[in-house]
């Protein structure tokens, strides 16, 4: 598979999307789109792990209500791969704040407040890859071709 077809994101369904029942519908939505599963876990993050993932927001005034929401519930991990994963990822997702988020996006249709915005996604292929060694281990990732790659993809 040549390596643009390999961009990898961190893609995670946060508590309020596992209690509001939008896991699948997120999945859904990057399935249908052709990009391709790598990894998935539902956990329960702790504060070390969620420390590490948010640390660049430490500074913010909004951290430890972040920290506490992202660890009030489970959440559903996953690694999503393909050609410019991590940018149309974001662009999927839509804007952190609901309220700027265009209807089509997964937080314009499923989300009303930016604290509680239902999914995270890596914004630069240098988070992505931080946060994917961050949430598994080598060995969570999984290497397989769909058969559908050849109806997704023109020349590999
Ligand atoms: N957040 C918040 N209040 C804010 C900005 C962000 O509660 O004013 C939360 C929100 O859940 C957001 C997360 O902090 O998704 C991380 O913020 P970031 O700016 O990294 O946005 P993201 O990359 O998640 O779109």
């Amino acid at each position: 598979m040549a390596p643009q077809y390999r961009e990898r994101t961190f893609i995670a369904v946060k508590p309020d999307g596992v209690h509001r029942h939008i896991i699948g519908d997120i999945i859904k939505r990057f399935e249908q789109k052709g990009f391709k599963l790598v990894a998935m876990k539902f956990t329960q993050a702790d504060d070390a792990l969620l420390q590490k993932h948010y640390s660049a927001l430490s500074k913010k005034p909004f951290f430890p209500d972040l920290i506490k929401y992202m660890s009030s519930g489970p959440v559903c991990a996953m690694v999503w791969e393909g050609l410019n994963v991590v940018k149309t990822g974001r662009t999927m997702l839509g804007a952190t704040n609901p309220m700027d988020s265009a209807p089509g996006t997964i937080r314009g249709d499923f989300c009303v407040q930016v604290g509680r915005n239902i999914c995270h996604g890596s914004d630069s292929v240098e988070s992505a890859n931080t946060e994917v060694a961050l949430w598994f281990k080598p060995a969570e990732l999984v290497n397989w071709d769909p058969v559908a790659k050849p109806w997704v993809y023109e020349d590999d």
